[in-house]
C-alpha cells in the first residue's frame, strides 16, 4: 500500500506572475472532497485557450486572472471544508454529524451541486 498525503494549495491572488501562467492544480489544488479539481482544470485551459490570441497578451492574462481566482478559491474553501469536517473524529460530535449530513434534504444538497456547476462563461471581446 503507497499513502500518499493529500495536501490542497493555500489560495493565492493571483495566477499570473509576468508572463508565467498557472493553470489547474499548480494554481489551486484542493482536496478531492468536491471532486472538482480536474473540471477547475478544464475550465482554466478553456477560459484561457479562448482568450489567447482575442486580446494583447497582458489583457488575456489579466482576465484569465480576474475569470478563474475567484470561482477556484470559491471551490477552494468549499472542498477545504468539507474536508474538515469529514475527517472529524472526535467520537462525541461523529455520531451528531452523520446524522446532521443524513437528515440533509436531497433537494438541498442539489442546490449545493447546482451553484457548484453553475458556470456561466462569457464570451470573450475580441481587441478593437
Ligand atoms: C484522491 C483524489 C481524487 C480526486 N477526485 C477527483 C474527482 O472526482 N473529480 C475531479 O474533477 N478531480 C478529482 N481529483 C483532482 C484531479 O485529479 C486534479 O485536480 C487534476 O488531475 C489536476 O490536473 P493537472 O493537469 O492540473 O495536474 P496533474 O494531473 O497533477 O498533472 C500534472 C502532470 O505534470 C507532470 N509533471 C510534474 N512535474 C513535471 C516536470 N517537471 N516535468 C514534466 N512533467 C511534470 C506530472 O507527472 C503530471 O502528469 C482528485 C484528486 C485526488 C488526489
Amino acid at each position: 500500500m503507497i499513502w500518499t498525503d493529500i495536501e490542497d494549495l493555500d489560495p493565492m491572488p493571483s495566477f499570473t506572475h509576468g508572463r508565467i501562467v498557472l493553470l489547474g492544480d499548480a494554481a489551486h489544488a484542493v482536496t478531492p472532497d468536491l471532486g472538482q479539481g480536474a473540471g477547475l482544470s478544464i475550465e482554466d485551459a478553456a477560459v484561457l485557450a479562448s482568450l489567447l490570441g482575442r486580446l494583447p497578451i497582458d489583457e488575456t492574462l489579466h482576465e484569465y486572472d480576474a475569470r478563474r481566482v475567484g470561482r477556484a478559491h470559491r471551490l477552494a474553501s468549499g472542498s477545504r471544508l468539507y474536508a474538515k469536517v469529514a475527517q472529524w473524529q472526535n467520537p462525541l460530535v461523529v455520531p451528531l454529524r452523520n446524522r446532521v449530513v443524513k437528515s440533509i434534504p436531497e433537494r438541498f444538497m442539489d442546490r449545493q451541486l447546482d451553484a457548484v456547476l453553475d458556470i456561466d462563461f462569457e464570451p470573450v471581446q475580441a481587441a478593437a
